[in-house]
């Protein structure tokens, strides 16, 4: 485990990294967290898009939107949660990451997130998330479901569509819904710390 960097170390390393073929794409990187403190809850997308690029803010447009409102219908906002993303730059054309791109992209800096944040619950959004969390692929199949798997740290993992493709098809916004329905109960309980010294509740069972 890496040495605990503190968010403001984290993201001028952030600004300051070109360790990865992505990174000549985008304008710069985008370190997003809306909270300089640790959240037990950690959500994680994919990477920034377009919008999220030249505004250097996140989950901004259409799929901002959703997002909020998928928050709000959670009874939460974006300052709760460590939100951050798998890669912290704009993939031009929006194309999907390379692997090798993920994997420098978490050991140089989702690795420290996680060791700073420490988070007992990481909702995964969208594919690339739940596989490089969970190791696992068909999101489709196996989203609202908990996952004992990012080991690393401790944390149950729940796979959650992410809010740009609910924002395409109205099979993903409800399958968005869904997740939204299975991760509300769960969230208070997260928040206040018993997920982490209690496990799951009764009733919960992780895959
Ligand atoms: S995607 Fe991550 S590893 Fe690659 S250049 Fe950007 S910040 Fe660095």
């Amino acid at each position: 485990m890496y040495p605990t960097l503190q968010p403001s170390e984290l993201r001028t390393r952030i600004l300051e990294c070109r360790a990865c073929t992505v990174r000549p794409e985008c304008e710069k990187p985008t370190p997003w967290w809306p909270r300089d403190t640790p959240s037990e809850v950690m959500m994680i997308g994919r990477n920034p898009g377009i919008n999220e690029d030249k505004q250097g803010l996140p989950f901004v447009g259409r799929g901002g939107k959703v997002f909020e409102g998928w928050l709000k219908g959670l009874g939460i906002s974006r300052e709760d949660i460590w939100l951050t993303n798998l890669i912290k730059c704009y993939s031009a054309a929006d194309r999907k990451p390379k692997q090798a791109e993920i994997n420098t992209c978490w050991d140089l800096h989702l690795r420290r997130e996680l060791a700073f944040c420490r988070p007992s619950l990481v909702v995964a959004l969208g594919s690339e998330s739940f596989t490089a969390t969970t190791g696992l692929d068909k999101l489709s199949l196996r989203h609202g479901m908990i996952y004992d798997r990012l080991t690393e740290i401790g944390a149950f993992v729940l796979g959650a569509i992410h809010p740009g493709s609910a924002m395409r098809s109205s099979v993903y916004l409800d399958m968005m819904v869904e997740d939204g329905n299975t991760l509300k109960p769960l969230l208070p309980y997260a928040l206040s710390g018993q997920l982490r010294e209690s496990g799951l509740p009764p009733g919960w069972e992780a895959k």
